[in-house]
């Protein structure tokens, strides 16, 4: 809108301003917050359609604006010319209620759980749900640049869960979930992590049962930074890789009691992984498969010191690579 027809919508409304109950102002308040929302929303996500050179589906380069739809800008491929928007092709391109968007962020920054967050925005809990893992499954790939320095790598164990799901490939296990065996075993997610001093981490799934090898070979090379030297416990998966990778290795031999070798320990990443663990007992439980989204979500709040959902939608939005 511009000024003189603002000032015109303005003129017109003022007269009433003076007649309106107390509950009434707040209303008019709640409303004028959904519209701040929702324009801080689009103009957030219209930084990503500012940064798409290349039509999503073929690719081509060359592209013109085609109008505005829904609010969001609409562009169109030259070679294939299909339209798109800039949230085409992504886990948030058919959710709707954008004005709500910052509001869910703001409950998720708190951590919140699924039923809180619907309750406090006013959504219904399955789509306060299905809005949670939409906005892990793009911020999950928000991750720091190449790890450098002292690495501390170790791995975390869950017990596998397959919460929600209609069909279990197991017995259902009965109160508190207990694996069937000793140890670990098949019937437990690893998570390995990897986390400079003092600095950033990253997280993996690998699996079921202990790291292997070809496990730390498939995840390890590509976040770390030439020169690095990791820090380990003793197992012997770390000590085949890095020998392997031709990269300096440090381990603690913590079946002996030794804690800390000088530098070199790995209490910077046990205490990620107590915390990770400590967070995820407000959830109750979480799916195996989410396990990626809660790490992200954790990476977001603890690494990323994540504070404003502004910020947050942007890490789900332009994660690093876009
Ligand atoms: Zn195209």
């Amino acid at each position: 809108m511009d000024k003189q027809e603002f000032a015109a919508v303005k003129a017109q409304f003022t007269p009433w301003l003076t007649r309106l109950s107390g509950g009434q102002v707040d209303e008019l308040k709640a409303e004028l917050a959904q519209c701040t929302s929702l324009a801080d929303c689009i103009a957030i996500i219209e930084e990503r359609g500012a940064k798409m050179l290349a039509c999503p589906d073929c690719d081509g380069v060359k592209l013109y604006r085609h109008g505005i739809y829904y609010g969001l800008q609409r562009y169109r491929c030259r070679q294939c010319h299909r339209s798109f928007n800039a949230l085409t092709n992504t886990p948030l391109a058919f959710i709707r209620l954008r004005e709500k968007w910052l509001p869910f962020l703001q409950c998720m920054l708190g951590s919140m759980t699924v039923r809180a967050a619907a309750e406090a925005i006013g959504i219904h809990r399955n789509t306060s749900f299905r809005w949670r893992h939409r906005f892990l499954a793009m911020a999950k790939d928000d991750r720091p640049q190449p790890l450098g320095g002292i690495v501390e790598v170790d791995e975390t164990y869950l017990l596998e869960s397959q919460k929600g799901s209609r069909h279990l490939t197991r017995p259902a296990r009965r109160r508190g979930g207990k694996s069937s065996r000793r140890g670990i075993n098949g019937e437990h997610d690893c998570i390995v992590i990897a986390k400079a001093r003092n600095g950033p981490a990253c997280d993996f799934v690998t699996g079921r049962g202990p790291v292997t090898k070809a496990q730390l070979h498939r995840c390890l090379p590509p976040v770390l930074a030439a020169g690095v030297i990791l820090a380990t416990d003793g197992a012997a998966a770390y000590k085949a890789f890095a020998s392997e990778a031709k990269i300096e290795h440090r381990p603690v031999n913590l079946r002996q009691g030794v804690r800390v070798d000088g530098l070199f320990h790995v209490q910077g990443v046990n205490h990620y992984h107590s915390r990770f663990r400590n967070w995820l007992l407000r959830f109750h439980g979480v799916a195996s498969r989410y396990l990626p989204h809660y790490l992200g979500w954790l990476h977001e709040l603890a690494c990323r010191r994540i504070s404003k959902p502004q910020q947050f939608l942007r890490a789900a939005l332009l994660p690093a690579g876009i």
